[in-house]
């Protein structure tokens, strides 16, 4: 990072503690609960983890918050994994709340011990009953004054799985008329006799977030533990666990989550989208997930730029989605190799091109010196697309037309002489002639002409499929809509063309090269695209027509 950028909050508060000589060296986490596919909020949170470690040469640790046996897969777990790498970031250690279990269960009896927490035999609803609400205390109940020797009995007894599920709980006993909720004997431990994805059986009560995540930060000597805004009230209990167990002091940060408009933020939301096939999957294209946007063929480097960009805040906002296309858009632009596909095509014959066919040479990328040429082949019958031409042009129209001239890209200048339509009055042919001296590179013919067509060689293209994405929702605050937020999914979100023709090139390309098809957009194989049947995901229209869209 550069030092002429001004630091954000929390890097401010690091180099403090770095120059007070708190901290030897600092060590950061990303802490997911493998619930779900990772999405762009969590990418924020990646680079922003793995930020802060890299800027003050430290670590961070991958961590999974897996204290939920129910909700939890490996396979999410293998996702988050695949879609933190592909971020561009390495972990130091990769860990488990769960393997942290039996630690955690010695802390709570060491609070027991302390006469810091009790076993309530209440229902959750008398529970929170006796919580009181913000501005009326708490009322203790009986289980509150147990002997530390019962107490001590009857976690133990919850351990064996001596009691049915919602039987029992464990609570810290810090303060019922605390101002802040948070504080009023929260639940430490709950009985929930269900299978875990990593410790199978053993255990059967199971630590709640706010016990598991300071002890598990402490654990691993977590110097700043950066976490949303919601979590600031939890932030004392935080603090009191730590302090109370007299473990490795981590601290609580907090920072704004990220929102974006046309989209949701929530893995389970997400969830429901792929179980109720709203989409196909979670790495669907239109997905926010990271690895529905890789799928779409954004790169890395660009959800990087677009976290960098967003910065860090204190407050909520909702960030616009044309940004990342934005940041897509600039790196793909310098990346990308240019390609001919032409959609909704129709023939355009050249009537004077005898030589039958030639190859010529097209520039991959104007904005890479280095990007080389390749050879796409011309002949005397072409597609061109139908959108193209205008059977009676007007004025400013600079595309084909009847006694019209165009550039052919890479090729050559032709007039258009006649055209030719089918029964049901479309044009079926369009007949032109070529300048054999106006060939791109060598042009010697002296004609100046305004427009320039992208085209395929009829007899050599091949036949692809583009999926073509737009907006998943059709409202821009999707949180904050009124109803359900599936009532606002775009019903078009997605257009599959496959009346295209693309350069044969794109057979022998690499999977993962990144292209733009002239005038059309940015585009990347899917992963189910095959050589005989090539699909392309338009990653980003080159222009953001959205926002055009928005001003009418
Ligand atoms: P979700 O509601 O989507 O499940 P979560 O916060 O429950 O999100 P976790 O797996 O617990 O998901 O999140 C891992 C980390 O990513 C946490 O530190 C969390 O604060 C952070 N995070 C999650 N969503 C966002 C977001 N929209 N913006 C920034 N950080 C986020
Ligand atoms: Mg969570």
């Amino acid at each position: 990072m550069s030092e002429e950028k001004s630091l954000n909050f929390i890097e401010e508060i690091i180099s403090q503690d770095v120059a007070s000589g708190k901290y030897e060296s600092i060590l950061t986490r990303f802490p997911p609960e493998p619930n779900g596919y990772l999405h762009i909020g969590h990418a924020k949170s990646i680079c922003l983890n793995f930020g802060l470690s890299k800027h003050f040469g430290g670590g961070t640790n991958l961590r999974f918050d897996d204290t939920n046996p129910t909700k939890e897969e490996t396979e999410y777990v293998d996702s988050i994994k695949a879609d933190v790498k592909w971020l561009g970031f390495e972990w130091v250690k990769e860990c488990y709340a769960s393997d942290y279990f039996d630690q955690l269960y010695a802390f709570a009896v060491q609070l027991i011990e302390k006469g810091l927490a009790y076993v309530d035999d209440s229902t959750a609803e008398q529970i929170a009953i006796e919580k009181g609400t913000p501005t009326v205390p708490g009322t203790g109940n009986d289980y509150r004054n147990r002997s530390i020797a019962e107490n001590l009995a009857l976690f133990a007894a919850m351990k064996a799985g001596q009691f049915e599920d919602g039987a029992k709980v464990l609570r810290a006993k810090i303060d019922l008329a605390s101002p802040n909720m948070h504080l009023r004997d929260p639940l430490l431990y709950r009985i929930k006799k269900a299978h875990h994805h990593r410790t199978g059986d053993t255990w059967c009560i199971y630590p709640m977030y706010d016990f598991a995540h300071g002890q598990s930060d402490s654990i691993e000597h977590i110097t700043h533990s950066v976490c949303t805004l919601e979590f600031i009230p939890h932030r004392a209990l935080y603090d009191w666990c730590i302090e109370q167990l007299g473990i490795f002091p981590s601290k609580q940060y907090e920072f704004a989550r990220l929102n974006m408009t046309y989209t949701i933020m929530s893995k389970r939301k997400l969830l429901q989208l792929v179980q109720e096939g709203h989409v196909t999957s979670w790495d669907d294209p239109r997905m926010p997930t990271i690895s529905g946007m890789r799928r779409r063929g954004y790169t890395p480097e660009s959800i990087r730029d677009f976290c960098e960009r967003i910065g860090i805040a204190k407050r909520e906002n909702i960030i616009d989605f044309s940004l990342l296309e934005f940041c897509v858009r600039e790196h793909l632009n310098k990346i990308a190799q240019r390609r001919m596909v032409v959609t909704n095509p129709v023939k355009l014959v050249i009537t004077n091109y005898e030589k039958g066919e030639e190859l010529l040479s097209s520039e991959n990328n104007p904005e890479d010196a280095e990007g080389g040429v390749r050879d796409v082949p011309f002949s005397n019958t072409l597609w061109i697309e139908r959108a193209d031409f205008m059977e009676e042009p007007t004025k400013k129209y600079f595309r084909l037309g009847p006694d019209l001239m165009v550039r052919l890209k890479s090729a050559y200048i032709i007039k258009c002489d006649r055209f030719e339509k089918d029964a049901e009055g479309n044009v079926s042919a369009i007949y032109a002639s070529y300048i054999p001296e106006s060939k791109s590179g060598s042009d010697t013919s002296g004609i100046h002409v305004k427009g320039t067509l992208h085209w395929v060689s009829a007899k050599h293209a091949v036949p692809v499929v583009l999926n073509e994405y737009d907006r998943l929702f059709s409202v821009e605050d999707v949180a904050g809509a009124e109803g359900d937020f599936k009532d606002h999914i775009n019903p078009n979100s997605l257009n599959v063309d496959a009346t295209a023709w693309g350069e044969p090139a794109l057979v022998n390309d690499a999977i993962d090269a990144r292209f733009q098809f002239i005038r059309k957009g940015y585009f990347y194989m899917d992963t189910t695209s095959t050589k005989d049947k090539l699909i392309f995901n338009r990653t980003v229209t080159l222009k953001d027509a959205w926002a055009k869209e928005q001003k009418k």
